[in-house]
């Protein structure tokens, strides 16, 4: 099987393996732990950050974010495909109680403009809006990457309005790597911004949120409280810091067998996909012919796994565990399917 669902099926290496079996380990709870620790003043130090805090998932570091940032009652401007209110389970209403005012973005992207007509004016009648969520790249927008210039725009958008501003970076490291532009130049727009470990990293588990140090003990308490204090994690924390150190630079073989796994769909009957649109790791496709439903059920019969992201979208994600035989088997898988 060639697993193309998402790029959080990776394993981890043996090299990653060695590093989590060798980990010195103390109860993180407590703040004993030493490999957590050196996993979040790395983390801190990569984005520009004064403070990291190590969660088990990035819904988590996201929710303990939103939490972090308001007060039940506020409102927070979100991209109306944003991974924080799509694919989060209801967090914002469930765990901050507060709304959601959506911006519609192009593939994700939103302009100044867009955030300036969404600000209300302070006035009792309206919900207090707090805090500006920025996906980067953008998940549902299939791997969009946002330009830096349209990042200072909303941000100086925000800032005069007093908002505070989050960064959902799960892919930050693609988005690093495909413009050369390093995490921490986007980061210094943001208040707070979550990184994955167990994306395109490889790593088994977690993400982190890092900010100012007055923040981050304040995420830290939400995070407790949302159960996600964990003890001896040093273990996976392990896998995270190598991932870190390793397995950043590697992403360029990731987009450039999403572009040619595009390349060569695009040219298929029943696929409408235009291979410019992919960024990095993420390849969306519509379907013409059948529903998408279908058209995994027979991929998975013939070999690869892909999702149905929607009634005529398939997504395919690149990642670690993906070599370059696997992206022409795939094609190959695709074109059997297709001309079936
Ligand atoms: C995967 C992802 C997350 C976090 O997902 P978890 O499965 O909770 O770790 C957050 N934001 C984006 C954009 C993602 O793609």
């Amino acid at each position: 099987m060639i697993d193309l669902r998402s790029d959080t099926v990776t394993r981890p290496t043996p090299a990653m393996r060695k590093a989590m079996a060798e980990a010195p380990v103390g109860d993180d709870v407590l703040g004993d732990d030493p490999t957590v620790a050196a996993l979040e003043e790395a983390v801190a130090e990569v984005l520009g950050k004064p403070a990291a805090v190590y969660m088990p998932s990035g819904t988590m570091t996201n929710q303990s974010a939103i939490r972090a940032h308001t007060e039940p009652g506020d409102e927070i401007v979100v991209e109306a495909e944003a991974h924080v209110y799509y694919y989060e389970s209801g967090g914002p209403a469930a765990l901050s109680g507060v709304m959601c005012r959506l911006v519609s973005g192009n593939r994700g992207v939103f302009t100044a403009a867009q955030l300036r007509a969404a600000l209300r004016p302070a006035n009792p009648h309206f919900p207090r809006t707090r805090l500006v969520c920025v996906e980067n790249t953008h998940n549902r927008g299939g791997g969009s990457v946002w330009p830096i210039d349209t990042v200072a725009e909303v941000a100086q958008v925000a800032r005069e309005a007093g908002l505070r501003l989050h960064l959902d970076g799960a892919r930050l490291w693609n988005a690093a790597v495909v413009t050369g532009i390093p995490e921490r130049d986007y980061a210094t727009f943001f208040d707070s911004v979550s990184v994955c470990f167990s994306k395109g990293l490889g790593a088994p588990v977690g993400s982190a949120l890092a900010g100012e140090r007055d923040f981050i003990a304040r995420a830290r308490r939400f995070r407790k409280q949302f159960g996600g204090g964990m003890r001896q994690a040093g273990i996976i924390a392990a896998g995270a810091l190598h991932a870190l150190r390793h397995h950043r630079r590697r992403l360029a073989e990731d987009h450039d067998h999403a572009r040619r796994l595009a390349e060569a769909l695009a040219g298929m009957s029943g696929i409408r996909l235009d291979p410019a649109a992919v960024q990095t790791n993420i390849v969306v496709m519509r379907v013409t012919r059948r529903a998408a439903s279908e058209v995994s059920a027979a991929l998975r019969e013939a070999g690869v796994l892909v999702h149905a992201t929607g009634p005529d979208t398939l997504r395919a994600v690149t990642h670690l565990d993906v070599g370059s035989e696997d992206i022409d088997r795939a094609v190959e898988c695709f074109r059997r399917v297709l001309e079936a």
